[in-house]
């Protein structure tokens, strides 16, 4: 005889994670080791949403905060009941244990006409799964006959709020009522409350397809598990440059995991084309007109420029916006003329903050000072320079006309890749510096970000956040790692347009 499974809690996160997929779902309730646990990034996101969270208590000072006690929901629950009926009308985390879902919500504040709910994110606006999220605890909460709930609202972090000298929680956030989408959402709540208790009974694990739902609102944990090992390869259909995840699915489901089985080419796009057509030929497919128009817009000296940045959900400096980039660190590499050969510390200028500084009048100095008044400037990807560049001269607006003159010369090298001016099959359909820079320069040691400890732009984003917690000698070690990373990034763009030159 089949022995039935004992249900578990549904939790507010498990809830969530069901609503993207019942298997994720199912894996994790029987505790499947993740195959794809959550990296640092993500790690990050919840600490700052920690922060945020302490944050909002001050928009109802004087609650009461009702302890986490592990897997004592009963506990918690009676907890809170006791508070409600002793007549607390700030809560914060009260606890909820209702037909086998557990909720904590993050802040309630009791007015003339009934509760007030509130679901705290750190994020800069209201996402579905926000709403989602908030519609579960209020369909709870309904379930309770001593509660009278009045509003059900999302807080969200105010984008134009700008710190000065201390953050005032009521600039700080800005609310949105959704309690009419609560009680719209009810039948489908309860509907999937029903779906969960079913599959957490279950012996077997769901058989889910993979789907575009994988990735979001969140990527599963158990992407590895589920997607088809060969997905990151040269010859995956998953790699086909822009083509949208349904259709790549499509052709999964249909067969059709690598280029070679793909016998009709007609409905894909240019770049697409040559993607295949590299692969086949396994030559890189160049079309020298488009790499000899952006070679002619280029004007010397070249000025290769990057910025590393980073961002703060609860600012920490006087006239920072959460989640505004921040420059903290820039390097710039100088080619005075056509065919110059640099070295990768020649005609190098470089700017990297202080940690307990405000960087941004520093790095707008340096970048006056450091870079030549004429000639291109070349980044790739410049939009995310030139926005970085215009929010320092809001910053500063005594320097905003030279700093905004930048602004003008600037030319992306990324411009032909995405043209279709050069494809190498080991772009795997990416035309980032990390995905072109090994492709076209394999066998430069120096050009490799394999031997460098920081290897992308949020590994140097966290890694000059958390200077502030380490030793003077880490924190040497750690502001080299920087800069020798920032250096390999602008380093990068000249070799990379060297290659371009040569093959004209
Ligand atoms: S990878 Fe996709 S199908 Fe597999 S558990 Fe995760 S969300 Fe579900």
């Amino acid at each position: 005889m089949i022995q039935k499974k004992q249900l578990k809690i549904i939790s507010k996160s498990s809830y969530i994670l069901g609503q993207q997929c019942q298997k994720a779902f199912w894996l994790k309730n029987n505790q499947v080791p993740e195959t794809n646990p959550k990296d640092e990034a993500a790690e990050e996101r919840l600490s700052a949403g920690d922060e945020v969270g302490e944050i909002s208590k001050m928009l109802f000072p004087g609650g009461e905060e009702i302890p986490f006690l592990g897997g004592k929901y009963e506990e918690m629950h009676d907890i809170t009941m006791e508070k409600i009926s002793s007549g607390v009308e700030q809560l914060y985390e009260a606890s909820f244990l209702v037909d086998g879902v557990f909720i904590r919500v993050d802040l309630m504040n009791k007015t003339k006409d009934g509760w007030d709910i509130y679901e705290v994110k750190a994020s800069s606006s209201v996402k579905d799964y926000h709403k989602d999220d908030a519609s579960l605890q209020w369909h709870i909460l309904k379930k309770i006959p001593e509660i009278k709930l009045h509003k059900l609202k999302v807080v969200v972090l105010d984008n134009r709020f700008e710190k000065s000298s201390k953050i005032i929680p009521e600039d700080f956030f800005k609310k949105e009522d959704v309690t009419e989408i609560a009680n719209e959402k009810e039948t489908e709540i309860e509907q999937e409350i029903s779906n969960l208790k079913i599959t957490s009974s279950q012996n077997d694990e769901p058989k889910i397809k993979i789907g575009s739902h994988c990735k979001k609102p969140h990527s599963c944990t158990y992407l590895d598990k589920c997607w088809p090992e060969n997905r990151d390869k040269v010859n995956s259909v998953f790699t086909l440059y822009r083509l949208n995840m349904n259709k790549k699915l499509d052709l999964y489901e249909n067969g059709i995991d690598t280029f070679e089985k793909i016998q009709d080419e007609s409905s894909f796009n240019k770049i697409q084309k040559k993607q295949l057509q590299a692969y086949r030929t396994k030559k890189p497919v160049i079309d020298k007109k488009i790499i000899s128009e952006f070679i002619n817009k280029v004007q010397y000296p070249i000025s290769y420029f990057d910025f590393e940045t980073f961002s703060d959900a609860v600012p920490v400096f006087d006239g920072q916006k959460p989640h505004v980039q921040i420059p903290f660190q820039y390097s710039l590499h100088i080619q005075n003329f056509a065919g110059e050969k640099l070295k990768i510390d020649e005609n190098h200028h470089e700017f990297l903050g202080h940690h307990e500084q405000d960087p941004r009048r520093l790095i707008a100095e340096s970048m006056i000072k450091n870079l030549p008044s004429s000639g291109t400037i070349m980044a790739y990807n410049d939009s995310f320079e030139k926005t970085c560049i215009r929010l320092l001269a809001e910053h500063c607006p005594d320097l905003a006309e030279q700093l905004l003159s930048f602004n003008e010369r600037f030319l992306d090298l990324i411009i032909p890749f995405r043209g279709g001016g050069y494809y190498d099959l080991n772009f795997k359909g990416s035309f980032s510096i990390k995905s072109v820079l090994p492709a076209l320069c394999p066998e430069n040691k120096e050009l490799s970000y394999e031997n460098l400890e920081i290897k992308e732009g949020g590994s140097a984003s966290r890694t000059y956040k958390n200077l502030q917690f380490l030793s003077e000698e880490e924190i040497r070690n750690k502001r080299n790692n920087l800069l020798r990373y920032c250096r390999l990034d602008t380093y990068a763009m000249h070799a990379i347009f060297a290659k371009l030159l040569a093959v004209i």
